[in-house]
């Protein structure tokens, strides 16, 4: 089915780019998903550029990854070809603008700690808030990360996306349309390639013990010792999903080796060999009696792809 789409595909990459009947469970925070048709890794916005028109011109349904960490996949996987964005486009620069601020311009893949790390070692202040969340910057800009009081919003300057027709275009902060756990990425086809933000000078002794406090309060309130994808539902206006889910008396509940965590009750852990299908199971169980007891209305925040 797919012989002419692999024959270009590997004009375009090199062998070790290309992986087929991919088990996505390697690439997800949860450790959950069935094979990837094609999962791909490009190098380069250009490399992007080439794979999304092969797509689009085989009639091949394509998904854009990053680090899998607020992704749900399906048990029997996906049909057609992920491209993962990571540590293939982690470039980093930094430079002082006229007004002697430093503009950062980083590749979609790099990871938030990674780049935290980097910015606070520069003694640049405004991304503490992201050194501990577990995805790329190009997942961060597409949800609009936050956690601690930051968010995405507040320090990115503009986006270079590449859309369907394969061209590049630079999105403005406002373009981007960032508001909670939403961007105009999650809208419209853009496959974010490099951002740019912008930050004050700082202390770095300040910088990096906030980060470090940051990560001590991560590792006392959340589950991290079990594979998750972070907080499922999104926070339902004037409430805490956490909370709603703990006052409905749901720590701990189970669906196969699926648990609402009792550490966190936001937090749906994988505690064995869960399935996709015990996840969405446990989080239709959660959805309706948060809605009997409360009339609260609960939206998933990880996002879900594949067959299940
Ligand atoms: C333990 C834990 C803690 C977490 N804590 C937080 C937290 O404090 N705050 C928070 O906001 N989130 C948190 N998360 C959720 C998650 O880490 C974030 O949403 C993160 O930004 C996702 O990035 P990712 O690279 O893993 O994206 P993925 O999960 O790979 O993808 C998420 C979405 O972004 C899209 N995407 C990814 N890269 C690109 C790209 N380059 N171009 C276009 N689209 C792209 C994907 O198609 C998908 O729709 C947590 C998750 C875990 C497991």
């Amino acid at each position: 089915m797919y012989s002419i789409f692999e024959q270009e595909i590997r004009e375009i990459l090199e062998p070790k780019q290309i992986k087929k009947d991919e088990k996505l469970e390697k690439h997800t925070t949860f450790r959950i998903g069935g094979p990837a048709d094609f999962f791909v890794i490009p190098k380069s916005a250009d490399e992007v550029k080439q794979i999304i028109k092969l797509c689009m011109e085989n009639h091949t349904d394509y998904f854009i990854l990053g680090n899998g960490s607020n992704l749900l996949v399906g048990d029997k996987g996906y049909r057609g070809v992920i491209l993962h964005i990571g540590s293939g486009m982690d470039s980093l620069e930094f430079a002082a603008n006229e007004e002697g601020r430093t503009i950062v311009t980083a590749g979609a893949g790099i990871s938030l700690a990674k780049l935290a790390k980097e910015i606070g070692k520069r003694g640049l202040t405004g991304f503490e808030f992201a050194g501990g969340i577990p995805g790329t910057l190009g997942g961060a800009i597409t949800m609009n990360a936050g956690a601690y009081g930051g968010e995405i919003k507040d320090c990115i300057v503009s986006a270079t996306v590449v859309n369907q027709n394969g061209d590049i275009l630079t999105l403005t902060k406002e373009q981007l349309q960032l508001g909670y756990r939403e961007s105009i990425i999650q809208k419209e086809p853009y496959i974010v390639v490099e951002a740019k933000f912008e930050f004050e000078k700082g202390q770095v002794e300040e910088i990096q013990g906030k980060m470090a406090e940051l990560n001590k309060q991560r590792r006392e309130k959340q589950p991290l010792e079990f594979p998750s994808a972070g907080s499922t539902f999104k926070r339902p206006e004037g409430h805490f999903a956490g909370k709603l889910i703990m006052d409905a008396g749901l720590a701990g509940y189970q669906v196969g080796d699926i648990k609402v965590s009792e550490k966190h009750c936001g937090f749906v852990v994988n505690v064995g060999k869960g399935t996709a299908a015990d996840v969405r199971k446990l989080m239709d169980h959660v959805r309706d009696i948060v809605y009997e007891k409360y009339q609260v209305k609960l939206d998933p925040e990880v996002r879900m792809i594949g067959e299940f």
